[in-house]
């Protein structure tokens, strides 16, 4: 357990624009920043962070919530696991306490891996400075025509010729080889008495950051060139652990994804080199798939900043053959997809050395294809003039434009298409339809066995009071549907914590003739709405509602007496989800109010206070007398054969009207009698 204060600090540290930033490029807009929504598809930006309340709110999709909870969405981590993300992120030390020794390894693990690599990192750098690594390592990156500022950026490095130099260092500054083994670097050895030998040896190193900048594997090229009579690999790769899952990173993302959310486009390339190289020019939109071809993972991150890819490589025939695989995926994304062959003999890498920036800028936009048309002009060369072969094409092109979600989209290509084989497109619309219902048939069986594996696997989950794990989903309907016991009463509650949560610390300056006004006391809109709740003694129908507004009481009134920011700032760093979300729906200025909201039409923001908070608490009030009303009602139809108990319900019922009707008079909503 991360003790409570060291979770304060934490909080205090985090910067929501700064946390929400390693992910989502922003744009300042007043004291605010926008984005497009990383959780939904949409053009124009709908995403809002505001730095001065600490959260994030998506105005298209509903999804909002603090830097912990953004941490938990976007990144799937657990609620612990976001707040060791922050505190590594601020550099703020976590002493545990109660943890039993299980959690202390599985945790330790984790970071271990994290801090294992960081120290192999630093030592591969380091290593490029040795006699050894100047004459060959940083001769080798000069030689590519790397420059000295790209070398250290990227953190590119040397491994020591000797098998077990990092093993040493790693060793004597403390680090288990257990880690050393786990993250890959080093290997298990069945000589010399079975200790730890490195597994980067005599190679360059070009270290892999994740999207969030950590390094989480190695790749490293070795420098002979007769090396497959040496018997050894060209690249040798970091294997797969806790951190690093090949499918699920791109080469270059760290550095990339701010230029390909500012850019609106991907370049995809193949190799270390090809990133380097382009970005060096001025390119820095530019990531590789790094030998893998690429995986669905790989593209959803891609989606995270961008819509449009475009694949670059060789024109040579591997070339091409490499860019065709995978294509069907990003289509199925609704990405664009397009493709530039570098001319023969040319690489990215190469390219881009050998030409100006503005030049490979203008090749690229005067080659880029659309990658459907280069797949169909590609095939048709191919073909010829054999029929059974131009059967097979158009079969397949119908199948790759299956794969395209928008129906507009797929419709135009039908009909370039059908022109280019010079057939009816209505054809190649037969075929494309007859695939899309295959695939539809596929995908429902399944997201049948998805939703049903799911929905077992997480139920233990939900056991406890306050579901732990994940987020609660905001649902495009009313996303206060899944926390609501009671509907009467659920939109004037939200509408109290609103005002809580918004202006809770703010004064309400009653005018000399109100029947609220009091000399001797300044009254804030808490004290009268505690006021009012305690005078009647009242609770919240929804206890969701009554667990936020009684951390809200209690903050408020403690000796402490933080200020109304630091309150919501707890409430939206709550562990518990309900809290999170309820208070980060609740303390944006632009929720929906269910009040007739008399804001625009007064000036100051008191005088909307003092009209408003009382009203509000007279629309409860009313609710509440509905909500007597359906009970008294529902007894009424149960007991309809017992007399003495109609009498008094019936009764209990005039008696509610009759209040009722006082409250509504006093609203306005109907004359008083
Ligand atoms: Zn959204």
């Amino acid at each position: 357990m991360i003790p409570q204060e060291t979770v304060g600090k934490i909080l205090d540290a985090s910067q929501i624009a700064e946390v929400v930033g390693d992910f989502v490029t922003l744009k300042r807009r007043g004291g605010d920043f926008v984005a497009c929504c990383p959780f939904h598809n949409e053009k124009t930006p709908s995403f809002h962070v505001s730095p001065t309340r600490g959260i994030y709110k998506c105005f298209g999709c509903g999804k909002a919530g603090s830097s912990v909870g953004f941490l938990m969405e976007h990144e799937h981590m657990t609620y612990t696991e976001a707040l060791r993300y922050l505190a590594n992120k601020y550099h703020i030390e976590i002493v545990e306490k109660d943890e039993t020794p299980e959690e202390i390894a599985a945790r330790q693990r984790g970071e271990s891996l994290y801090i294992v690599s960081d120290f192999a990192s630093k030592f591969f750098v380091n290593a490029l400075s040795t006699t050894e690594g100047r004459s060959i390592g940083y001769a080798y990156f000069k030689s590519r025509g790397l420059t000295d500022e790209t070398i250290q950026k990227y953190g590119l490095g040397w491994a020591p010729k000797s098998k077990h130099a990092l093993t040493d260092a790693a060793t004597m500054a403390g680090y288990k080889a257990e880690y050393l083994v786990e993250t890959g670097l080093c290997a298990q050895t069945q000589y010399e008495g079975g200790g730890v030998m490195d597994r980067f040896y005599d190679r360059v190193i070009f270290p892999i950051h994740s999207v969030s900048g950590r390094v989480i594997a190695f790749g490293g090229r070795t420098l002979y060139s007769d090396y497959k009579e040496k018997g050894i690999g060209k690249y040798v790769n970091s294997k797969e652990s806790e951190i690093y899952v090949k499918s699920r990173s791109l080469y270059g993302i760290w550095f990339a994804k701010n230029e390909i959310a500012k850019k609106d486009k991907c370049y995809l390339v193949e190799g270390y080199l090809d990133v380097l190289s382009m970005h060096q020019l001025g390119i820095t939109n530019v990531v590789a798939s790094s030998g893998t071809s690429l995986t669905e993972d790989q593209i959803k991150i891609i989606k995270r900043f961008t819509n449009n890819v475009t694949i670059m490589y060789d024109g040579d025939a591997a070339g091409i053959h490499a860019a065709m695989r995978g294509i069907g995926m990003i289509l199925k994304e609704g990405m664009d997809v397009k493709i530039v062959l570098i001319p023969d003999g040319d690489d990215p890498d190469s390219y881009s050395r050998k030409h100006t920036l503005s030049e490979v800028e203008s090749f690229i936009a005067a080659n880029e294809q659309d990658f459907i048309q280069f797949k169909t002009d590609l095939l048709l060369k191919d073909a010829g003039d054999d029929p059974l072969k131009r059967a097979n094409l158009i079969n397949d092109i119908a199948d790759t434009i299956a794969e395209i979600p928008d129906a507009v989209k797929r419709s135009v290509y039908a009909d370039s298409c059908g022109r280019k084989f010079n057939i009816d497109s209505q054809i190649l619309f037969a075929r494309i339809k007859s695939t899309m219902e295959k695939t539809i048939v596929d995908e429902k069986l399944s997201r049948s066995r998805a939703t049903y594996s799911s929905s077992v696997s997480s139920a233990p989950a939900q056991s406890t009071g306050t579901p732990s794990g994940r987020p609660l989903q905001a649902v495009a309907t009313d996303p206060f549907d899944l926390i609501e016991e009671n509907k009467v009463l659920g939109p004037t509650e939200r509408d109290i914590l609103y005002f809580l949560l918004t202006h809770g610390s703010d004064p309400m300056e009653f005018e000399t003739d109100s029947e609220f006004y009091n000399p001797d006391e300044q009254t804030s809109v808490a004290d009268f709405i505690c006021g009012s709740f305690e005078e009647d003694n009242l609770r919240f129908y929804n206890s969701a509602y009554q667990n936020v507004y009684d951390l809200y009481m209690d903050a408020y009134y403690s000796e402490e007496a933080p200020s109304q920011d630091t309150i919501v700032r707890r409430l939206l760093n709550s562990p518990d989800d309900k809290v999170r979300f309820i208070s980060s729906q609740l303390s944006m200025e632009k929720y929906q109010l269910t009040v007739q909201s008399f804001k625009d039409s007064l000036t100051t923001t008191s005088s909307w206070l003092v009209v408003s908070v009382p009203r509000l608490l007279l629309n409860n009030l009313e609710r509440r007398i509905d909500n007597q009303l359906n009970e008294v009602k529902k007894s009424m139809a149960e007991k309809k054969d017992d007399m003495a108990a109609q009498m008094s319900l019936m009764e209990e019922f005039m008696a509610l009207t009759e209040n009722k009707k006082l409250v509504r008079a006093k609203l306005g909503k109907e004359r008083e009698d």
